[in-house]
C-alpha cells in the first residue's frame, strides 16, 4: 500500500533543517491563530517594558499547528536564549536540577511533551517555576539532607497535544495558556504561498487554494504536501505550481479533497460496516487501522471531529451521518 506519511507527527528529516527553513522567526511572520498571537504580543510587550521574563507559558493543540514554532518567536521576541527539551528525554530529577542550574538568567526552557515528565521531574519543576528555588538531596540513608538552590529567573514555554494530560498542580503553574486551533483555509493559502517562495517555486492561487483545502488545518502538513506537489511539478517540467498539478500529486498521495488519507478512509469505513457506526472505543479504532492510539487521539480523531465526520459520546466515539453520505450510504435512522 502507498503510505506516505502526511500525517506522521514527527517532523521529516528533511524538514529539522539542511533545507532552507520554512519556520518563521518573529510574531509578525507567524501566520493565524490571530486571537492567541494578539494576547501573547501583549504580554510579551509587557514583559519587556517591565524587563521581565514573560510568565511560564503552556502551549497546547494537534501536531503540527505551530507550538516548536512559537516557543522559538517567544525567545527571539524577549531576545532571550533557549534552551530546548522534552519529556521524555528529561529522565531523572538529576537532569533537570542541571538543566535548571545552568540557565542563564531570562532565559527560557521549551519542553516539548511535558506531559510526559515524569512525577519526581515534575516535583523539581513545580518550587523552580514558582519560587526560583530547587530542592535537591545530598547524600543517602540518616545523613541524607536537603539543600535548597537558586535558580535565576527563566520562562518555562511548555507545549502538549491535550491539555488534560497534565496534572493539575503542573498545569496551575502556567500563567499563560495557549489554545492553538486548526487553521482556516485562508491562513493555510498563506503559509503555503510563504513557503513556495522560500522554496524559490512559483505557484498559482488556485494551486495553493487546493493545498490548503487538503492540509487538514494543519500547518506542517501544508509545507509536506506543498513539496510533495512541487516534486511532481518539478518533474513534470511545470515552471510553478498550477491546480491541476496539485490535484493530480494529491490524487497520486491518496489525499483527498477534504485532506482524509486512506487511514481516516479506514477508520470511517471499518466503524461503519463492523460497528455500526460505533459508539466504538479508542483501543478497538487503534485495532482496526493498525495506527498507534495516542495517534488516533491526538492526530486522526480531532480533525475527522473538527469537520464533522465524528463525534465522541460518553459511550464512545460514532461517526456522524455525514460520514455515512460521504461513503455514499444512507445513514440509519435515529432510534427514538
Ligand atoms: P508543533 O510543535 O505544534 O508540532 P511546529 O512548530 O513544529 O509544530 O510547526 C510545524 C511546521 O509548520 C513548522 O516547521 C513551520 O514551518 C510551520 N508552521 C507552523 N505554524 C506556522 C504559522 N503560524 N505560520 C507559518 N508556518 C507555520
Amino acid at each position: 500500500m502507498p503510505h506516505v506519511p502526511d500525517l506522521n507527527p514527527q517532523p521529516l528529516p528533511e524538514e529539522s533543517g539542511g533545507e532552507l527553513s520554512l519556520r518563521p522567526r518573529r510574531l509578525g511572520e507567524f501566520i493565524g491563530q490571530d486571537k492567541l498571537k494578539g494576547n501573547l504580543q501583549v504580554f510579551l510587550d509587557a514583559a519587556r517594558q517591565r524587563q521581565e521574563p514573560v510568565d511560564h507559558v503552556l502551549l497546547y493543540g494537534p501536531p503540527g499547528l505551530g507550538k516548536t514554532t512559537l516557543a522559538h518567536i517567544i525567545a527571539n521576541e524577549m531576545g532571550a536564549e533557549i534552551h530546548v527539551t522534552s519529556g521524555p528525554a528529561v529522565e531523572r530529577p538529576g537532569d533537570l536540577v542541571g538543566i535548571l542550574t545552568n540557565l542563564e538568567s531570562h532565559s527560557l526552557l521549551f519542553i516539548d511533551e511535558i506531559h510526559r515528565l515524569s512525577r519526581p521531574v515534575e516535583e523539581i519543576l513545580y518550587p523552580a517555576m514558582e519560587d526560583g528555588k530547587v530542592d535537591i538531596m545530598i547524600g543517602k540513608g540518616p545523613a541524607a539532607r536537603s539543600i535548597r538552590l537558586d535558580v535565576p529567573r527563566f520562562t518555562v514555554v511548555g507545549a502538549t497535544t491535550r491539555q488534560g494530560l497534565l496534572t493539575g498542580p503542573l498545569r496551575d503553574r502556567f500563567g499563560i495558556i495557549a489554545h492553538f486551533q486548526f487553521y482556516d483555509n485562508e491562513a493555510l493559502f498563506q503559509i503555503i504561498r510563504r513557503s513556495a517562495n522560500i522554496l524559490g517555486y512559483g505557484i498559482e492561487d488556485s494551486g495553493a487554494e487546493e493545498i490548503a483545502r487538503r492540509s487538514r488545518g494543519t500547518p506542517r502538513i501544508a509545507n509536506r504536501l506543498l513539496r510533495r506537489v512541487r516534486d511532481f511539478a518539478q518533474v513534470q517540467g511545470l515552471a510553478s505550481i498550477t491546480l491541476d498539478i496539485a490535484n493530480h500529486a494529491c490524487g497520486a498521495l491518496e489525499i483527498d479533497g477534504q485532506g482524509l488519507d486512506h487511514v481516516d478512509r479506514l477508520l470511517l469505513r471499518m466503524m461503519i460496516e463492523r460497528y455500526k457506526g460505533g459508539p466504538v472505543g479508542l483501543e478497538t479504532m487503534a485495532a482496526t487501522t493498525g495506527e498507534d492510539a495516542n495517534t488516533i487521539e491526538d492526530v486522526y480523531e480531532p480533525y475527522l471531529i473538527q469537520i464533522g465526520l465524528l463525534q465522541r459520546t460518553p459511550r464512545g466515539r460514532m461517526v456522524t451521518a455525514e460520514a455515512y453520505r460521504m461513503f455514499g450510504l444512507v445513514p440509519p435512522t435515529p432510534e427514538v
